[in-house]
């Protein structure tokens, strides 16, 4: 069956929309307004909404890149063909609205940060864990079914003071000492040659691995794929509730309920408080703003020197994420508003047009084309999980990256589908697979806690 789903009628994108605040995602919204969805071209066949009772082998809740990353290795690992339920459109999360960043990371801690909790054995393992989801990703891709426009080349961490220079110099250091992952430090000189004239930097680390992705069509790809292998994915059909009755899940949509033997749960920073109680108050959604200019003119190329379309972040605490994209245009993100009620103030679009012009002060007064925002799926110690909550129980979540989800994304899809098919897997023991994502003490809280830190990074990241 290939249905383009105007059954319930797509409502209005709400730039509102609050996980801590509203009951859930909503229903069948349209996608928010990114520049990625203006360019992917119409969006895949997808098989419309849940009309009626149904029964599957397995069901996944969310259909970003993990739900679709999942039920691709599902089938194709175990012959397992999913019914993924997706509240709005195919990927409406994070997973049309990111920078499109995949980088050899998963979380927010650095390798010392890593090593410092886990000790040096763990952090090994951890980074062959997310070296290895590098290399799932870029299969995935590179296996010529998804055009997502890669820009490969790596990664470039530019320092935008001397201190911060220091700092990821050192960091660099255990990379190349501990890990064998070959990063090195680049000179202001040579960065300005050879990458970028970035105003701001001092210097830069630069990683290998690193590929920007256009992230709706790698959505798409994934989507086309999942669907190429026999699995199904009902949009507008937000899953309410989920209950297990007779050793078998029941998942509640408002055009009927799924029965499946098993669960994964991949709803991002979009998980409503209600769905599992697994996962309430689990997850510290954080926004995120992103803007595009025009295409940039020859002149205006040639002034900000950019000869690299590799990914770059600054070296802040509240960082900037940027490149320029194979049209030439120059995409910026970085942190946004606290709640949804204050997401459309002005103020935050004009923090990215700030940064951009100190970045790059030629393109003072660029037009800038586009301009979104999603929630960022942030666990409270920094790490994602890939964990089954009840070990005699098939209902498996996968979330927490922090903002680098795009390659992990894939691993974390193929792992969850893994753990549903009860096979084990090298690493399997490692902390992101056997604990459950950390609660808050003071969860209703969180938010308060966030403006005094938002404040205090602010201005350290600014400190001479
Ligand atoms: C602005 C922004 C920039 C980012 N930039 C980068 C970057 O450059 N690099 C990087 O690595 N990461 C980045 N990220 C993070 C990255 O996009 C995510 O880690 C990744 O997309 C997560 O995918 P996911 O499938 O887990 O979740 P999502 O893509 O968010 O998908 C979750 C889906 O679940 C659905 N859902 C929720 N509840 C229900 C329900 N009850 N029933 C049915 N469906 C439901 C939602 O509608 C949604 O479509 C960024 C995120 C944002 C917001």
């Amino acid at each position: 069956m290939n249905v383009r789903s105007t059954f319930p009628p797509v409502a209005a994108y709400d730039p509102h929309y609050d996980p801590l605040v509203s009951e859930g995602p909503g229903q069948n919204r349209a996608y928010a307004p990114t520049y990625w969805l203006a360019t992917a071209g119409e969006p895949p066949p997808a098989d419309g909404p849940i009309t009626g009772d149904v029964a599957a082998d397995v069901a996944i809740v969310g259909s970003g890149y993990t739900g679709l990353s999942c039920a691709i290795f599902l089938a194709r690992e175990f012959g397992i063909k999913a019914l993924v339920l997706e509240a709005n459109q195919v990927a409406w999360g994070c997973s049309t609205r990111n920078g499109g960043q995949a980088q050899n990371a998963a979380g927010r801690l650095s390798r010392s940060e890593w090593i410092a909790r886990f000790g040096r054995d763990v952090a090994l393992r951890l980074h062959a864990e997310v070296h290895d989801g590098f290399e799932t990703f870029e299969e995935l891709i590179r296996s010529g079914a998804i055009d997502c426009e890669p820009q490969r080349g790596g990664h470039l961490y530019i320092a935008h003071r001397m201190r911060s220079l220091e700092k990821i110099a050192a960091e660099s250091k255990v990379l190349n000492e501990v890990f064998g992952y070959a990063s090195r430090v680049v000179s202001r000189e040579e960065l300005r040659r050879d990458f970028v004239d970035e105003a701001e930097a001092i210097g830069a680390v630069h990683e290998p691995l690193g590929t920007g992705v256009h992230p709706a069509k790698l959505a798409f790809g994934y989507q086309r794929m999942a669907r190429a292998l026999g699995a199904r994915i009902h949009t507008a059909s937000p899953v309410e509730q989920i209950e297990r009755r007779d050793g078998i899940f029941h998942l509640r949509t408002p055009g009927g309920t799924v029965r499946a033997r098993a669960v994964g749960v991949a709803t991002g920073a979009y998980t409503a408080s209600g769905l599992t109680p697994h996962l309430r108050g689990r997850c510290m959604p954080i926004l995120s703003n992103s803007i595009v200019t025009r295409p940039l003119t020859a002149a205006e190329l040639d002034a900000t020197g950019f000869r690299t379309t590799q990914v770059i972040t600054d070296t802040r605490t509240l960082r900037f994420y940027y490149r320029k994209l194979p049209d030439d245009r120059v995409q910026i993100g970085s942190r946004s508003a606290i709640t949804g009620a204050d997401a459309t103030h002005g103020r935050h679009l004009q923090l990215l047009i700030d940064g951009l012009h100190r970045k790059f002060p030629p393109l003072k007064g660029i037009e800038i084309d586009y301009s979104w925002w999603g929630w960022v799926d942030v666990s409270h110690d920094m790490m994602p999980r890939i964990f089954r909550p009840e070990p005699n129980t098939d209902l498996v979540y996968a979330l927490g990256y922090g903002g680098n989800g795009v390659s992990y994304s894939a691993q974390a899809g193929r792992r969850m589908a893994q753990m549903i098919a009860r096979r084990s897997f090298k690493g399997e023991d490692l902390p992101i697979f056997t604990s459950p994502l950390p609660g808050h003490p003071f969860a209703p809280f969180r938010r308060l806690g966030q403006r005094m830190l938002y404040r205090w990074y602010h201005l350290r990241d600014e400190a001479a």
